[in-house]
């Protein structure tokens, strides 16, 4: 065990040890350029991500098995590669494809989204004159120097200079500024209003530069707005450790493994109060997707989960160890490991740079510097003239070969746009969209594959994005980051101070800003195992709409925030709310389910000319995962 990063706690493995201008479903060439230059997603506000429209296809196919879609139109388009899902894996899987065999390949990319990029998703906020970018999804490269060599070379060829962010990444922000990270108990669970500058759990500490606390656990402990029984609960759950367990060395990392961090909490350290469980619960938020109710000891330490700083590894891994440790790696990361290889629209500027490589019309721009304020132009993702096409607001329904699938050369793709049915036709196909729906669309897969896929569910996560006019409020509550415990957003945080391409990170407290704010929503019934309860948050999620988000972070903001710096009316401008209902690839548990490895490794086959991408291939969320299985499902069509 060295370092606790980022990486470790949203890789798979670990689990197992302003309302749209444009109609959706818009998307033929004609429209496309009939709306140009207004079609333009990543300045869309309200409900984003996974918006409104992408999915109700989808969804009639797998849930309802509806195969009638009326008359089909045959586009007579052929091509050499068809690619299912805009991701980061479509889009590098057609990148390869025509370095592979030649840059005349004909390609095309059909997605759901009304934008590319999938989780990569780029957030405009306009705010008065100034426009502020932030990441819808995926944030930013985990530890570059553990990518394999085809991501890296990925990277080189789309002009990414990984030392650039050594000067882009203001390290100095947050110490200038004295933000820190600070925890808001909201009155609805905890009683009354209130922020202490304390975060009682260890997630704040990936971004780089955020102050440390001034308050020793005592006083923070005091300070909490719980009762005295729940005041002296939570200072033994800071106090706690693996010590606390009485085992020997040898025994401790088997039983944290198989161990439940709730039975620790409730059983070995007598913890009932609701108030420091509803803490508890809420402080892995997105390093793992789930709940601290459904994590193993070992997952809640490396989620450094309330209770568990980077000093209980002392308890786990021994002194001598343990120094060896700080001194080598430090858990003061190593360079390698900075937490700042972030673009300031997050990985949404890889797909941006893969579009452009393939499409060179789309826009200004030659590498990741130049093309931060490069706007696209999307009407030139689907001219006839291109080699490559990206076909937007398109769902795959049907995927089939022109024969057996063992022999043919040929597959037929249909898809849906704007309510209408079309096929197309490849020597190819790239499955890169979610691989639970793929048995829903190819229907002839072997039964046991089939089945294995069918399992890949995906963990409900939301980034909502909030531009400001000024972050004087959160300036004077020295708030980089505030853990929310119980609240929709479990995290609010100002946003990562990066500035690169022409693009300023915001300087003054009284100039705009985006903000983040991180939802990971769970089941009613805690402990109840993670896919019930995924299941059950996504269903919920997709219910409610705009104005109810509205509502909540308004309570959320007006009640953190103090009211002679902050109203809600004046101060936010606008807000966009990226639900994922199918976010993180879920890996699976040791205590409920520990073969998702292996359904995913059954499901990722090749099936004739049909290969599968995307990083539910191998249960691991991050972008070089995506790429890399995008590699291996362009080697595998031969
Ligand atoms: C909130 C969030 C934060 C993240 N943060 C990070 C991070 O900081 N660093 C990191 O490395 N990774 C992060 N990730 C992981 C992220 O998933 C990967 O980085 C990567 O973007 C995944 O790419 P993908 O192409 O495999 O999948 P996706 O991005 O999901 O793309 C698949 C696409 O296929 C489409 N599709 C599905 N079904 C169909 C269909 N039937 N027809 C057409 N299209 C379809 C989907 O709608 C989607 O657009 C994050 C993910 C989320 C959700």
């Amino acid at each position: 065990m060295s370092k606790i990063t980022r990486r470790d706690f949203i890789n798979g493995t670990l689990m197992a040890a302003g309302a749209s201008m444009l109609p959706f479903g818009c998307t033929s060439e004609v429209v496309l350029d009939k709306l140009d230059p207004l079609y333009y997603p990543p300045a869309l506000t309200g409900l984003r991500g996974s918006h409104i429209g992408s999915y109700t296809n989808a969804h009639a196919r797998a849930w309802t098995g509806k195969s009638d879609w009326g008359p089909t139109t045959d586009l007579k388009e052929a091509y050499d590669l068809i690619v299912v899902g805009g991701g980061i894996s479509g889009l590098s899987a057609a990148f390869f494809y025509q370095q592979e065999h030649g840059r005349d390949k004909k390609v095309l990319i059909l997605d759901n989204h009304d934008d590319f990029g999938g989780h990569a998703k780029r957030n405009e906020h306009t705010v008065g004159d100034d426009t502020r970018l932030i990441f819808g999804g995926s944030q930013s490269l985990q530890s570059p120097h553990t990518f394999s060599e085809t991501s890296l070379k990925l990277l080189k060829e789309l002009g990414v200079d990984l030392d650039r962010f050594k000067t882009a990444y203001d390290f100095d922000f947050f110490k200038r500024n004295n933000l820190g990270a600070v925890t808001y108990f909201n009155k609805q669970i905890f009683g009354e209003d209130k922020v202490v500058k304390h975060p009682y759990c260890d997630y704040p500490w990936y971004v780089q530069g955020l102050q440390r606390p001034k308050l020793s656990h005592e006083e923070a402990v005091k300070q909490a707005p719980l009762s005295e029984k729940g005041k002296e609960q939570l200072l033994r759950v800071l106090k706690g450790g693996l010590h606390v367990l009485k085992l020997p060395k040898e025994e401790l990392n088997e039983y944290i493994s198989t161990h439940s961090y709730f039975h620790y909490l409730k059983t070995t350290l007598g913890v009932d109060d609701a108030g420091v469980l509803e803490m508890a619960r809420n402080s892995s938020v997105d390093f793992s997707g789930a709940g601290a109710d459904v994590l193993t000891i070992g997952e809640a330490l490396e989620c450094g989960v309330l209770g568990f700083d980077p000093l209980t590894l002392k308890d786990l891994i021994g002194e001598k160890e343990y120094e060896k440790n700080i001194k080598e790696h430090g858990y003061i990361l190593d360079e390698g490991d900075q937490y700042i290889h972030h673009f300031p629209d997050g990985n949404a500027t890889i797909a941006r740079l893969l579009v452009k490589k393939m499409i060179p019309e789309v826009g200004e721009g030659d590498n990741a510097e130049d093309i931060i304020l490069s706007k696209f132009n999307y009407s030139r993702l689907d001219k006839t003239s291109n080699i490559v096409r990206i076909r937007l607001n398109s769902t795959v329904v049907n995927v089939v070969h022109g024969g057996d699938p063992n022999s043919s050369s040929e597959v037929f793709v249909n898809y849906i746009n704007d309510n209408k049915s079309y096929q197309v036709k490849g020597k190819g196909v790239v499955m890169a969209c979610y691989n639970m729906i793929i048995p829903h669309i190819v229907s002839d897969l072997p039964n046991e594959q089939a089945a294995a896929l069918r399992r890949l569910v995906k963990i409900p996560l939301q980034y909502t994005t909030v531009g400001l006019k000024n972050w004087r409020a959160m300036k004077e509550m020295e708030m980089g980051m505030a853990m929310s415990p119980g609240n929709m957003h479990q995290v609010v945080m100002m946003d990562f101070p990066v500035s690169m391409g022409g693009y300023h990170f915001t300087k003054s407290p009284d100039d705009p800003c985006a903000i983040q704010m991180i939802g990971c929503p769970f089941g009613e019934t805690v402990g109840a195992p993670p896919v019930e309860q995924f299941r059950e948050a996504r269903y919920k999620m997709l219910g409610l709409q705009f104005k109810d988000y509205e509502k909540e972070i308004r309570a959320h903001l007006s009640g953190m925030l103090p009211k002679a710096l902050f109203e809600f009316d004046r101060d936010v401008e606008s807000i966009t709310v990226n639900r994922w209902a199918h976010g993180y690839a879920y890996g699976g548990s040791a205590l409920f389910d520990s073969d998702m490895p292996e359904m995913a490794r059954k499901g990722r086959q090749p099936f004739g000319r049909i290969t599968i991408a995307n990083i539910d291939s191998v249960l691991s969320s991050y972008l070089q995962v995506a790429v890399d299985q995008a590699w291996r499902a362009v080697k595998e069509l031969g």
